[in-house]
């Protein structure tokens, strides 16, 4: 496994293996890797011939100092895991590698990001769709792999791959969860152990909705019973609860088709941020 720090390596690197006709599967990440970030890996390389994954936590896609300052780092713990899976190559710039200079474009995405993280963190999505269009730049793979459990941000992306035309076949895995339902996600390493316990609480209304909104409970009563919960729940605050439209991410009134259909959630467990989804039918 190769670990390139700069875009000129990993560019040589990639050009040679696409000379020789090699399909180059791409995960992009922020590191502190878990296994929701593996399953990702493991799926281009069922794939592909070569697994790029890149590690780079963008500065630019924080709104919120604190968050970045914390946001947790193990690059040598990563790279072992990443090898241990036959990770062909690791792409993990510094900061000025990919910045010589702060970007001036605004990339704006219309509807699909005027709710929920749009909402909760400003300009989040312009510094995601800055960041992926620069990688997909540099790494030029054949299909990029996406977790399921940032669903706004993979929608952001599909619509910037569709609009800009890039080359690049995107897929959307499943979410990978620990045994009480919590989604695997690099800010769990912030919970303390009690708090991972009651994290618990966003799969289980999630759960809860899924279950209601399929014997036919309004999606109306539906939000206020989850709503309700939370106000009784202590130890978390609820950001937002949607049930919207999996492709454009618009909130829905009813049920029409439930295979349309997404429950997405976020909130707080002590001063840690968590997001989950879920679609309604698999
Ligand atoms: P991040 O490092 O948080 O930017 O995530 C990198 C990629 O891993 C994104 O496509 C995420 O959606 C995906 N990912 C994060 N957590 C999970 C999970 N629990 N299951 C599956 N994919 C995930």
């Amino acid at each position: 496994m190769i670990l390139a720090y700069k875009i000129s390596d990993i560019k040589n690197f990639l050009q040679a293996q696409k000379a020789a006709g090699k399909r180059i599967g791409f995960v992009p990440t922020m590191g502190a890797l878990h296994q929701g970030h593996l399953s990702l890996i493991e799926a281009s390389k069922r794939e592909n011939d070569i697994t790029v994954c890149s590690i780079f936590v963008n500065p630019e896609q924080f709104n919120n100092k604190e968050d970045l300052a914390k946001y947790p780092k193990d690059l040598d713990a990563d790279a072992k895991m990443l090898e241990s899976l036959g990770c062909d190559a690791v792409f993990c710039p510094a900061d000025r590698e990919m910045y010589l200079k702060k970007p001036r474009i605004k990339i704006s995405f219309g509807k699909l990001e005027e709710v929920m993280e749009g909402i909760y963190r400003k300009d989040h999505f312009n510094g995601v769709a800055i960041i992926v269009a620069k990688l997909f730049h540099i790494i030029n793979p054949d299909t990029a792999y996406f977790g399921q459990k940032d669903l706004q941000q993979f929608r952001i992306i599909a619509c910037l791959v569709d609009d800009l035309s890039f080359p690049i076949v995107l897929k959307d895995m499943p979410i990978i969860r620990e045994t009480n339902g919590l989604a695997m996600s690099s800010r769990n390493s912030r919970l303390s152990k009690e708090e991972k316990i009651q994290a618990g609480v966003f799969y289980q209304s999630l759960k809860k909705a899924q279950k209601a909104l399929l014997e036919g409970v309004s999606v109306a009563q539906v939000k206020n019973s989850i709503t309700q919960d939370f106000k009784l729940t202590p130890f978390a605050q609820l950001e937002y609860f949607n049930i919207v439209n999996r492709l454009d991410l618009q909130e829905v009134k009813q049920i029409e088709n439930p295979k349309d259909v997404a429950l997405c959630i976020a909130g707080y467990v002590g001063n840690v941020r968590l997001i989950d989804n879920m679609y309604l039918i698999s």
